[in-house]
């Protein structure tokens, strides 16, 4: 069985919705998305998991590219009204929970990986930032839009096909790893 054939045996003991594969350089990093995070984001300098704590767009892309692949994937939670956030953020944690999941597939048959996904960190009600370090840096994901990466864009390039409606929350995440 090949690394690709067991990976995907394992996602299948997990709730994913949908994933597909690019080589990495076909990522984009786009400073342009980090001025929506300046601008738009209440978390923008509130949290180790978004701008500035993760670096710069040009330190992100150089830590992604040092590896070969990319990997996105989604999961999917019913709402009764995709407008009201406080109801569509409370399913976030199931998403981030699959994707720590993920992550630790990742590392036992791949190695070493940068595992992104949504939205701000949401663990602690108030984060450390930027006085003390991460209380739970194994836990934290880093937001994939911190990165400056448009992910719904790469998710359409990798082949997902569905993207939310009024009553279903689509949550993607991001992987950076080594397929060879
Ligand atoms: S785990 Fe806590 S300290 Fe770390 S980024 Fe998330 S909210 Fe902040």
């Amino acid at each position: 069985m090949s690394k690709q054939e067991e990976f995907e045996a394992r996602l299948l003991e997990l709730p994913i919705v949908e994933f597909g594969y690019l080589k990495a350089d076909a990522v984009e990093f786009v400073d342009r998305v980090r001025k929506v995070c300046q601008e738009y984001c209440p978390q923008y300098g509130k949290s180790w998991a978004c701008p500035p704590a993760v670096g710069t767009v040009d330190e992100c892309r150089k830590r992604c590219q040092q590896f070969s692949d990319f990997f996105v994937f989604t999961t999917v939670a019913e709402v009764a009204d995709i407008s009201d956030m406080e109801e569509t953020l409370a399913t976030r944690e199931g998403h981030e929970e699959v994707t720590r999941q993920v992550r630790d597939i990742f590392r036992e048959i791949y190695g070493d990986c940068i595992v992104l996904s949504t939205e701000s960190c949401a663990i602690c009600s108030r984060c450390t930032y930027p006085n003390q370090p991460c209380r739970h840096p194994e836990r934290m994901l880093p937001c994939v839009e911190s990165y400056g990466i448009v992910v719904t864009d790469l998710a359409e390039k990798a082949g997902i096909t569905f993207f939310a409606d009024y009553n279903t929350v689509v949550w993607f995440s991001a992987v950076f790893f080594n397929g060879q």
